[in-house]
């Protein structure tokens, strides 16, 4: 379609940005909105809001500053003036003359003289004089107007979007073709399509300024709940399909019952029993199984999962379990084999990981193939391998951001075969509301109770400076025969090449600190290197990462060792290590030969060793929320009173200090992970690409979590009403069904689950 200002030139700038047509532009919200209706006169401004200013340019000068250059911008209405500074600006000079009007947005801060306030780095913008051209002056000037992230430079920037925007919604009038039904949008009260995109990027006058700001206006919400509507009824269909699917209906008999009760070396907590019920249903079905089974760390899992493969098995199938690292799977093989070991019947279980030599590989492939391995056990090398099975029946992942495989075991069964139940296990406590909508094509099941006799873990903040009394009471919890874990951002050297490192992008952007150091009065600020706080006495030289301020597992296991922690037996685990090593590592962990294990997050997931009773974790403020939380679960895993000491050694962002706090505050992986999600927005939750979750144009999971279950309401409602109740008139409907797949195809593209 021809759109008025887009040539091929920008139209290659705009497909760079995920822009390919003129709806995609129409959905290209403003972020913000200027009240250009009533500009605030300067003297009703307060200090320390965010303010938006209609001004006259009186001066303009770029100062030369020892540091930087500054642009300061003096602009006035009558009487009253106020200033604006931009750091490291040359950029500006020549911008603006006096005379001209500008829009400035920012904070109002406070100046020495009373009568003059300022604004450090608004955003700005010059107003169109009575020379420019009437349309420019119309969408600019004596209005709400609309303000864009650019798309391209200033060239697309908003005063580009804006009239592109204008322009389409003037050519498409009365012309747009509506998405909804119409009996849908009047029961919730929601504006049309045509309307909603006008009124979204030109508010019509007296819109309140705070609802628009937050999203909230009729026109927002209308948009919002059509991109939530169409994401759950794409997952309401994938579910329904997927029980027309040819699955196996496993049988749950006396036999298959007592083999269960065999293996279970504890008394299930309530919760382990309901869970493992749902699971058990759904595997009798006779479709697929798709489930998601969360439980916070130590919740207690693995035996749920293991008794759902032995129904499997009892039933004459395979099982099979894929762990994300090779320390997992081996653990799982470890702790299954254990577990088999109380049941009367002999299974056969087989570990398949990369780092098997290819003779043991091939062995095993074809004890799987030939039906001989019941359980099978294993990381990505089950998919990568081409691991083929006799009859798989039931597939467990553990851990859900590597999500991405589940479609490929259906390459692991033979082509008329049934397909085998999936269960996923998380222990990324997922809020709820967030789970049962966005994993709309699985079932969730959820651990919500912990297994009787845990002590709560201790948690403690605890400044770098104090580091020694850190060490005192690690050398103690040894005395007492008890285990620590130890754990540091990065192996060594810089953040670079670190496989495993997760960090909180929360450090303060160049900009921001350019601008704090300019803005705050000269003072010499040293950095302390942050190993001199522990050993005074030692050089950390050309060490990177000393050079980054980061202690890393490599050279503090070698202090420790060497210093504080002289004479415990300290080892050293991380994800450069080779598969054996790590293993062997682990293993001497395990059985109490070492002391005090040295880390990387590598030990984050599911790695079992109840005598550990102290974590200690080295800049703290480096770690996310649920990775913190990940690692504290490592401990409190025994009878034995545990500890989990933050330390934290370097700047503390109010980020970093809010998540400290939270840490320290509660234990429940499900509050903090509604935190998480709170702090870091669901992309950086889940990392999207990961997960499979898509990316919005319009919609925020955080900010819009009741449109969210309104649309997965309406979704079912729409797609699961008989056809005499249907929703809306056929052609309606048919308009519903073809969006869809356009919206799915080309947005989506979300994981298929199996
Ligand atoms: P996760 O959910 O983190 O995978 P695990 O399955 O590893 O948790 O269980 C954590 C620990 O709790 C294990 O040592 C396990 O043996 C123990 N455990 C699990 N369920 C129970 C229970 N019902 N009673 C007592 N201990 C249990
Ligand atoms: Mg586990």
């Amino acid at each position: 379609m021809y759109v008025r200002g887009v040539g091929p030139r920008v139209a290659e700038m705009l497909a760079a940005k995920g822009i390919q047509t003129a709806e995609d532009l129409l959905y290209h919200l403003p972020f913000r909105y200027e009240d250009r209706q009533n500009p605030r006169s300067l003297d009703e401004l307060k200090p320390g809001e965010m303010a938006s200013v209609i001004a006259e340019v009186r001066g303009a000068a770029l100062l030369r500053t020892r540091r930087m250059p500054i642009f300061e911008l003096t602009v006035g209405q009558g009487r009253l003036a106020l200033k604006c500074i931009w750091f490291n600006a040359s950029y500006l000079s020549g911008k603006f003359n006096a005379g001209q009007t500008v829009a400035l947005f920012g904070k109002v801060e406070p100046s020495r003289s009373t009568s003059n306030l300022k604004m450090i780095q608004p955003q700005w913008e010059l107003l169109p004089d009575a020379n420019e051209d009437a349309e420019t002056r119309l969408l600019e000037v004596g209005r709400i107007t609309p303000v864009y992230e650019s798309l391209g430079g200033s060239r697309l920037a908003s005063r580009w979007q804006r009239k592109v925007i204008f322009n389409l919604l003037e050519g498409m009038r009365s012309a747009m073709p509506e998405c909804l039904p119409q009996t849908m949008l009047a029961r919730l009260g929601m504006p049309n399509r045509e309307l909603a995109l006008r009124e979204v990027h030109y508010p019509p006058e007296g819109t309140p300024m705070t609802q628009l700001q937050a999203w909230a206006t009729p026109a927002h919400r209308r948009l919002i709940f059509e991109e939530l509507f169409f994401l759950e009824l794409g997952l309401e269909l994938k579910r329904r399909r997927m029980r027309e699917r040819v699955g196996i209906s496993f049988a749950t008999t006396d036999t298959v019952r007592t083999a269960l009760r065999e293996v279970l070396p504890f008394h299930p907590t309530a919760a382990q029993k309901r869970t493992l019920g749902e699971i058990v249903a759904d595997m009798r079905q006779p479709s697929p199984m798709r489930r998601l089974l969360q439980g916070d760390v130590g919740s207690g899992k693995t035996i749920v999962a293991l008794q759902a493969m032995l129904v499997a098995i009892e039933n004459g199938y395979q099982a099979a379990l894929m762990a994300p690292t090779e320390i997992l799977a081996t653990q799982h093989f470890l702790a299954a084999r254990k577990l088999l070991e109380r049941s009367s019947r002999r299974y056969r279980i087989v570990l398949l990981t990369g780092s098997l030599d290819e003779d043991r590989k091939r062995l095993n492939r074809s004890m799987i193939h030939r039906g001989e391995a019941h359980l099978v056990i294993g990381t990505h090398a089950l998919i990568e391998e081409k691991v083929e099975f006799d009859r798989l029946g039931l597939v467990v992942v553990d851990e859900q951001h590597r999500f991405g495989v589940l479609q490929r075991f259906r390459l692991m069964k033979k082509p008329n075969q049934a397909e085998p139940d999936v269960l996923v296990m998380t222990a990324t406590p997922i809020p709820r509301t967030l789970a049962l909508s966005l994993y709309g094509d699985l079932d969730v099941s959820v651990l919500d109770e912990l297994p009787p006799g845990r002590t709560p873990i201790v948690t403690r903040r605890v400044p770098d400076e104090r580091a020694e009394d850190v060490w005192d009471f690690v050398r103690k919890q040894v005395a007492q025969g008890r285990q620590a874990y130890i754990v540091y951002p990065v192996i060594e050297g810089t953040r670079d090449d670190q496989p495993e490192l997760d960090f909180c992008h929360d450090e303060p952007s160049p900009d921001a600190s350019t601008l704090k150091s300019a803005a705050a009065p000269v003072r010499k600020t040293v950095r302390k290197g942050k190993s001199g706080n522990l050993f005074p006495n030692s050089t950390v030289g050309a060490n990177p990462a000393a050079r980054s301020g980061l202690k890393s597992a490599v050279e503090m296991h070698e202090k420790l060792r060497t210093g504080p922690l002289a004479g415990l037996r300290v080892g050293l685990l991380h994800g450069r290590l080779d598969a054996d090593d790590k293993e062997v590592i682990m293993r001497r962990f395990q059985r109490g030969e070492i002391d005090v294990l040295v880390a990387t997050t590598v030990i984050e997931v599911g790695v079992d060793v109840p005598n550990a009773t102290v974590m200690v974790v080295e800049h703290a403020e480096r770690f996310g929320l649920a990775q913190m939380h990940q690692l504290r679960g490592r401990v409190g895993r025994g009878a034995a009173k545990s500890y989990c000491i933050l330390v934290t050694g370097g700047r503390v962002s109010e980020q970093a200090e809010e998540r400290l706090n939270a840490m320290v505050r509660t234990q429940d992986g499900f509050e903090l992970a509604e935190l998480d999600l709170a702090m870091r927005g669901p992309g950086e939750f889940f990392g999207t690409r990961q997960a499979g979750l898509p990316d919005f144009r319009v919609a925020n999971l955080v900010r819009d979590r009741q449109l969210l279950e309104l649309a997965k309401q309406e979704a079912a409602r729409f797609a699961n009403a008989p056809a005499s109740a249907a929703e809306g008139t056929e052609a309606e409907r048919a308009r519903v069904w073809s969006r869809l797949k356009e919206a799915w195809q080309r947005r989506y593209g979300l994981v298929e689950a199996g």
